[in-house]
Parts: C-alpha cells; structure tokens; sequence
C-alpha cells in the first residue's frame, strides 16, 4: 500500500485516495474554530463531515482531534501524501513539513495544467481578457461534455436567453422542495460539543442553530443530486435568477457545500446531469445552465483564485473602506425595514445559505453601493456561509460582486437599484420602501444608494466603456445632490 493520505475536511471524498484500500488521516483541529466566528450550521456540517468519514473508514483512519494541525502531525510520526490543499495557507503549510508528500490537486473537472495552457497570454496588457464564457468552451471541448462531435449540444455553448425570468407570479417555487437527510448519532455528538465549546467561552458561533440541511456523506449528496435531477432540474434555468420571499431554496441544486467538502467528484456530477439530457429528455436550457455553473464557473473561479496570486484579496479598486455593520455581522434583521435585506438576511441566520442572485445583487450589491471594504466582506461571507471556503470567497467577493479588482473578472460593477429587486423578487410588493423613489422617507436604499455609488465611484469609472451610459444618466440626475446627502446620513445604519 502507499503512504498514508491526509485528507483535508474539504477533502472526503474516495476521490482523494488512490484505491479504496489507503489508509487515511483525519484531523478535526478546534483552533479553526476559535480563530473566527463562523455560522454555527457551518461548523456543524464541517464536523459532522469530518466525523461521518471518520465513522465510514472505521481501522482505515487515524482521526485526531487536536487543537492544531502541527500538533495533529507531531503526533502521527509516519510518512503522510495530501492532495494539494485549498488555500493558499494551507499549501504553505503543506509544503513546509517533513515527510509530507505534496501531489496535484483533486476535487475540480479541469486540472490545473489545462487552466494554465488555456490562461496563457491571456489577461495581460494586450491579450484576450479572462473570460469564464471562453474557458467553459475549451473545458466543454476537451472533456467532450454536451458536445457532438466538434459542435456543442443544441448548437451553442449557452442557453441563457432562455433562462433569467422573474419568479412565478403565484409566488410559489417553480420545484419542489429539495429532499433533506436525516440528522443521526453523530449529529447529536457534534451538536453537544458544540453546545458544550459554545457554553466554556471556547468558541463564538454566529446564527441560529437548527437541523442539518446540508449532505454530509457521499450517499447523502448523491441522494441529494439524484433527487435534484429528477424533480428540480428542469426548472433549474429559467428561474436561475428569481428570488421569492418565503421559497428560498427555488429549484436550485443545493450542491455546493457537499461539493465543496470533496464529498463527490464533479466530474461525476456534470456527467449525471448530462446523462438526464440524453437518457431523460430534460430540457438542454436547463441541463446546460447547470453544467455551466458547475464545470464552468465553479472551475474558473477555482483556478483564478491560485492564477491571480495570494494579493489579489487585498484589491481595493473602488476605494471601499467603511466596516461590515453590526446588524449584518450578526444576522439582526429586528431594525431591518427593507424586506429585501431582511428577508434575505433572515434567511442566511437560519440556514446559512442563500442562492446566488441574493448573494450578489442583495448583500453584494449593499456592499458596493455603501463601501464596506471588499477584505472584511469577503471574511463575514466566508465565515458565515456553509458552502464558503478561501477559495471560492476571493474571486466570488473581490472580483466578482465589489469589483475590487478593477474589472478583472467582471467587466462592469454588479451594482443595481430596486427596479432589478422588483423585477426578480416578490419582496418590493411587502416593502415600506418604493422601489422608483429615490429621495424621501420612502426612498428605496438600493435605488438611492445606486445612485450615491455612482456619484462616488464615478472619477475611476470614468473611462469604462461599459458604464457610459449609466453615468450619463448620472450627470442628467436633477435631484442628485440631495440622494447623495440622503444616502451618506443613511449610511449602514439598519434600513
Ligand atoms: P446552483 O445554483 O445549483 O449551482 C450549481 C453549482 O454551481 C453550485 O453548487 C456551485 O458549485 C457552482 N457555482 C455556481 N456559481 C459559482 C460561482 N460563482 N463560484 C463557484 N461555484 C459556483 N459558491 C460557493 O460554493 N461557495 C461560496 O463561498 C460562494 N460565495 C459566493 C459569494 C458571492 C458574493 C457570490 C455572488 C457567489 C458565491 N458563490 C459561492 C457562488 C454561488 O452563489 C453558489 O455556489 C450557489 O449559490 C450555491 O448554491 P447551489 O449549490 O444551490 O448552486
Ligand atoms: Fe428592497 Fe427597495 Fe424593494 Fe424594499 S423597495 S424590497 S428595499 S428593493
């Protein structure tokens, strides 16, 4: 047999081993915990991984619980091998001990070799930008998925105009809900140790508790995936970007945070929803949406975070320097009047997840019209979402949602006002505020504060093509120095 294979928490998968026979290390280190607050739902699902896998390997693994990871391997004493780890302090680490035998990363559709020879030339003065589109075509050709022969399925690479409509106008899911596991033994443990960390003043948790809604064994995600293909896929594109108060979960997969403890390959993940196009006649709009986040965004992010380097997360394009409010560091929507925030604030309390349009165009589009600083954004997210890892927050948070990075990986701010809300949601109708006002009592936050984030950013958006228009409008604006006294009183105070 070969060396042991230390597994990572975000690496729980049999894909981590060589053959079903490796012997394995397993460390639960406490002083994660204690460095940060994370979500009490997420130190849950991460424990409760840990521990199932632990439970599954049985003699196979060496499980330690320790207070940290040096401790954990001063104690193991043999030859260790580990897949490359997530984060960029964690491959320091890796890299710097003894006896540690560092190999490729797993865990992502594409390698990172291809990522490499297809970045190549490109993002430099000069070349072809980085654009998720072009690297999702050349990951779909060179692993044949969704192709014939050299064409794609369909006859094109995206169906995304078949997809963005608002919410059902009966406000109800277009999917039913998600199948959900079942909590066991172990789940009490974890949650009595959590409780018992919680009552010592060991460790602070955020959010509520409440029952597991995530996966934490392969046969859950793969149940879970199964019964997303079969009921909620279909429904999958065109409500992609619809949000309803009251339905958070829509009909979108709930894979992420298995995916992302290394629960199941993607690679198998894509090839299943595929499978569902041929085997099962679901729609190609739908079937492709899916793949596309999975092989194309979820892989793209993933390489951008190593190939943009370890200072990327301290870009500040945008000059964002105001503190995460307290309101929102503690999940508090009591204050909260604008059902938008409020509701979607609520719902992260609760289950420590909200889909992507909220993420983005509700907590990220709050953020980068009132200036928090895209660092401290980027760690509030990532301690208090399940699914949240280094990796994924970097470009999702700097890049992607406060353009922090100057437009590296989105051409233009994901910055919106309440028409957007109203479009996608069902929150304006039950709102004090009016998505069209922009000046008064019952001004929107999110139209005013459109408008004061332009009036601020716009001396270094000035020469961005893409945000002409916009700031013409700007200067056309009558009322614009009251919105913009209005939105600076108002500041992060509780809306
Ligand atoms: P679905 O809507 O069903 O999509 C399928 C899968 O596609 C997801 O499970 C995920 O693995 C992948 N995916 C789609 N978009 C992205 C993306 N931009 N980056 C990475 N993977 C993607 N995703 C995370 O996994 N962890 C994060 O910490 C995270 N933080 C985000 C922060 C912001 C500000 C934004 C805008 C997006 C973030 N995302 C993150 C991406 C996306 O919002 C979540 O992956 C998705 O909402 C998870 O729910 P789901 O599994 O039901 O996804
Ligand atoms: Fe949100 Fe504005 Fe709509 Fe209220 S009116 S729900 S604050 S977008």
């Amino acid at each position: 047999p070969g060396t042991r294979r230390w597994c990572f928490a975000d690496q729980l998968g049999p894909h981590f081993l060589d053959d079903p026979h490796q012997e394995v290390l397993l460390v639960e280190s406490r002083a994660v915990f204690r460095r940060r607050r994370f979500h009490r739902q997420k130190a849950h699902l991460i424990l409760s991984a840990l521990r199932h896998r632990a439970a599954e390997l049985g003699d196979r693994a060496r499980f330690l619980q320790t207070g940290t990871y040096a401790e954990a391997l001063d104690a193991v004493g043999e030859p260790l091998s580990v897949c490359a780890p997530t984060t960029w302090p964690a491959r320091d680490f890796v890299l710097a001990r003894d006896g540690v035998q560092v190999l490729a990363s797993r865990g992502f559709v594409t390698d990172e070799q291809t990522f490499r020879r297809w970045a190549t030339g490109r993002g430099t003065d000069g070349g072809k930008r980085l654009l998720m589109d072009d690297f999702y075509r050349a990951a779909r050709q060179h692993h044949d998925v969704l192709m014939e022969g050299a064409e794609p399925t369909g006859g094109k690479y995206n169906f995304d105009h078949d997809n963005r409509e608002p919410p059902p106008a009966d406000g109800r899911s277009p999917a039913p809900r998600p199948w959900l596991p079942t909590e066991d033994e172990i789940d009490e443990e974890v949650r009595a140790d959590l409780d018992r960390w919680e009552r010592d003043g060991d460790v602070q948790f955020v959010g509520a508790d409440g029952p597991r809604l995530f996966p934490v064994t392969r046969r859950e995600t793969l149940h879970r995936l199964r019964d997303f293909l079969e009921h909620r896929l279909s429904a999958f594109g065109p409500h992609e970007d619809a949000m309803l108060a009251g339905e958070p979960w829509l009909a979108h997969s709930l894979l992420s945070a298995p995916m992302n403890l290394g629960l199941v390959d993607p690679r198998e993940v894509v090839q299943r929803a595929e499978d569902a196009y041929r085997e099962h006649g679901l729609p190609l709009n739908s079937v492709e949406g899916f793949v596309r986040q999975v092989m194309g965004w979820r892989d793209y992010i993933w390489h951008l975070y190593w190939h943009l380097g370890r200072d990327y997360r301290h870009g500040n394009a945008l000059g964002a320097h105001a503190e995460v409010p307290a309101w929102m560091a503690e999940l508090d929507t009591a204050d909260l009047d604008a059902a938008c925030l409020s509701g979607v604030v609520g719902d992260l309390r609760d289950r420590g997840w909200v889909h992507h349009i909220p993420r983005l165009m509700v907590l990220g589009n709050y953020a980068l019209q009132r200036g928090i600083e895209p660092l401290a954004m980027t760690d509030w997210m990532h301690r208090t979402f399940v699914d949240a890892y280094d990796w994924v927050m970097v470009p999702n948070v700097v890049g992607m949602s406060q353009h922090a990075d100057g437009g590296v990986l989105a051409t233009k701010p994901y910055a919106s006002g309440g028409a957007y809300i109203d479009r996608m949601s069902d929150y304006c109708g039950g709102c004090r505020y009016d998505p069209k006002k922009r000046l008064g009592e019952d001004a929107c936050p999110f139209t005013a504060g459109y408008w004061g984030f332009l009036d601020r950013v716009e001396p270094v958006l000035r020469g961005n093509r893409r945000m002409a228009q916009p700031l013409a409008g700007l200067g056309r604006l009558k009322d614009l120095e009251a919105v913009v006294a209005q939105e600076r009183e108002r500041g992060t105070d509780p809306y």
